[in-house]
């Protein structure tokens, strides 16, 4: 059985949230990805969850198929994250 997904951003987006972590990997294309504050609870309470980056998800037909899409965590904490982003400070890390 599957226990689910958590579809992250790359570590490479535009924008982040203050507390973001990025010593993640996409479970597929083992691209880093960050988890922001809200994703980072959602995992320490399920921590089976497998992490997946926003475009292997969109991309993998066999995944959306049989989607059973949800938020993973509390709308006004992923808001928050939303309304607390930044540039994104790893983009201009070596
Ligand atoms: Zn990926």
């Amino acid at each position: 059985m599957v226990n689910g997904f958590l579809v992250c951003a790359p570590a490479t987006a535009e924008f982040t949230t203050p507390g973001s972590i990025f010593d993640h990997h996409c479970s597929r294309c083992r691209q880093r990805v960050m988890l922001a504050t809200s994703g980072q609870k959602i995992l320490k309470e399920k921590p089976a969850l497998v992490i997946i980056c926003a475009k292997c998800y969109l991309t993998d037909e066999s995944l959306l198929a049989d989607a059973d899409i949800r938020p993973a965590g509390p709308i006004e904490q992923m808001l928050d994250d939303l309304f607390r982003r930044r540039p994104n400070p790893f983009l201009r890390r070596n």
